[in-house]
């Protein structure tokens, strides 16, 4: 026998409708380029929203059409986060800090229509636009306020559309929105997320296990829109009545700080480096920054190094670890201590919290050998296959990608990973950036964490480097904090506390800032290439 409930769907216009009746009121902070604050609510936003909705099925947008962006974190683009999908389209957000090349290659692939572009990005858009055709281009006033002969003013559409827009038929399965992997592993892949994927993502954002975040909270995504649509924030504010502050470009250590500060901040999102430097900043302005109460700091893309989960804590700022991917919207697993961890020594603690924790609910992992499932026990890795209402289910247009998903459809993320009992993971590396010594391998992240441990040293990134006798031995590219020293016997000591001779890096080298990729993870990839023909002693 069938249940007796509706099959309501879950799409993307509930929530909008939500917000605009039952949380007209609250905030919805942005800051302009020149860090001037603008003031708005889901009130506005709402008829905003449904008037970009509107002004764009004028302009002859079709179901499943894709309408890019490029655009900063600002409420602009929350209007598109909810406007495209909610007339029957699909936002496509383009990364900005991608090569030209790059982002005209994702635009034809796509099959991109539309284009919403911030007037102060106009400069990138003159860099790709002559590998990229737009049928319209609409240029948000966010900076300077004039939009140039050519080009639709967002603002004058928004005018002209009525306030008697009519959502046109969405099923669930719909695409809503639609992300490029930010291309670690090869060239980017396009990830398509359906309403139903970004409702259920939305309900987990709230539970306490996740993001924890509801009605009290002010959130500041520093994770770009871009990024795997912000972690999913956007969306999860909107439906759960969060107070948003959208931090435009300037996302530097100060600029950070003082807006956390300022908008009194409960929750924050971002990579690792955001932190690091945020770090730096609070220990050279002692007393600068004063917080109301802990802010919760949810942390992914990389892994948080246990030694800036600690130095964190006394400022108040309380990292949380997440773990997810573009394909997976991009929450996998979230982490934190659990009830019969209360009263463990502190080094025990931070040694969980380090951990990428576990699954949230409707997500299921599997480590996956040569030889089959790997045991939970916190020793045997494995590479984590993952499936789930919001994991993908298969690229874009790609049909050469189809070895990503095993026979039985989950999803290869090539990361290695170990699970224990009560179903922490702990992340050992990339399956390609563990370093592959005699027939042994050792964990780039474990050294990493540990050297970002060590008092003097800002950033660690271990690669394995060709080596004539071992096949490949890991190489350590430091950047100290300003002021300190360190030497390369002095780090291989610290090292020796806690790991084997053989898995020490046999190289130290000292650098003045650690490549990133677009999203701010360390582009691994450029150091081993930087030190591919290393002279080993
Ligand atoms: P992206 O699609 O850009 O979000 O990249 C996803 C990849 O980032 C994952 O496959 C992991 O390799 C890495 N990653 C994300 N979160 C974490 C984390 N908390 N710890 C370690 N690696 C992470």
């Amino acid at each position: 026998m069938r249940g007796t409930m509706m099959d309501f769907p879950l799409t993307l216009p509930t929530i909008l409708e939500r917000a605009g009746k039952i949380f007209p009121r609250v905030e919805i902070v942005s800051r302009r380029p020149d860090k001037s604050v603008v003031r708005t609510s889901y009130g506005e936003f709402y008829r905003r929203a449904r008037r970009l909705a509107s002004a764009l099925t004028k302009l002859g947008m079709q179901p499943g059409d894709r309408v890019a962006s490029m655009m900063w974190n600002h409420s602009g683009h929350l209007e598109a986060f909810f406007g495209v999908p909610c007339g029957g389209g699909i936002l496509h957000t383009l990364n900005l800090r991608l090569h030209p090349h790059e982002i005209a290659a994702i635009v034809k692939h796509a099959r991109d229509r539309f284009l919403l572009i911030d007037d102060v990005l106009l400069p990138a858009y003159e860099k790709f636009c002559d590998g990229a055709y737009f049928e319209k281009v609409i240029v948000v006033p966010y900076g300077c306020n004039t939009v140039s002969e050519g080009f639709l003013n967002y603002e004058h559409l928004l005018a002209d559309a009525g306030d008697d827009f009519r959502y046109p038929p969405i099923d669930e399965n719909d695409g809503a929105a639609m992300c490029f992997t930010s291309g670690t592993t090869g060239f980017s892949k396009g990830v398509i997320y359906s309403h139903r994927a970004l409702v259920l993502h939305s309900f987990a954002c709230g539970l306490a296990e996740v993001f924890g975040m509801g009605l009290f909270d002010t959130v500041l995504p520093v994770a770009p829109m871009f990024h795997a649509n912000a972690w999913g924030l956007p969306y999860a504010c909107t439906m759960l009545g969060s107070r948003l502050i959208l931090p435009g470009p300037n996302v530097d250590p100060e600029s950070i700080l003082d807006l956390m500060a300022s908008e009194r901040v409960t929750i924050a999102c971002g990579v690792p480096t955001v932190w690091i430097g945020v770090l730096d900043a609070l220990e050279k302005n002692p007393g600068r920054w004063k917080f109301d109460s802990p802010i919760r700091v949810v942390c992914g893309g990389t892994a948080p190094p246990l030694g800036l989960i600690r130095q964190l804590d006394p400022f108040g700022l309380q990292i949380k670890h997440l773990w997810g991917m573009t394909e997976t919207t991009p929450i996998g697993t979230s982490g934190g201590l659990r009830e019969h961890m209360r009263d463990w020594p502190d080094e025990k603690k931070y040694e969980v919290r380090a951990k990428q924790g576990w699954p949230a609910p409707f997500v299921e992992i599997r480590l996956m050998r040569p030889e089959g499932e790997a045991p939970w026990d916190g020793v045997t890795s494995g590479e984590i296959e993952i499936r789930g209402p919001w994991v993908v289910a298969s690229y874009h247009d790609s049909p050469d990608q189809a070895h990503r998903w095993s026979p039985d459809g989950w999803f290869r993320t090539g990361d290695v990973a170990t699970m224990d009992e009560d179903g922490y993971v702990k992340i050992v590396d990339r399956a390609k950036d563990l370093v592959k010594s005699g027939g042994e391998w050792i964990s780039s992240v474990d050294l990493e964490n540990s050297l970002m441990g060590h008092p003097a040293v800002k950033e660690a990134c271990v690669v394995g480097i060709p080596h004539p006798k071992w096949q490949e031995r890991p190489l350590a590219a430091i950047v100290l904090k300003d002021g300190t020293s360190a030497t390369a016997e002095e780090l291989r000591t610290f090292l020796a506390k806690t790991f084997a001779k053989w898995q020490l890096p046999d190289a130290f080298v000292f650098i003045d800032a650690i490549p990133r990729t677009s999203v701010g993870k360390f582009k691994k990839l450029a150091l081993r290439e930087q030190f591919a023909d290393w002279k080993w002693e």
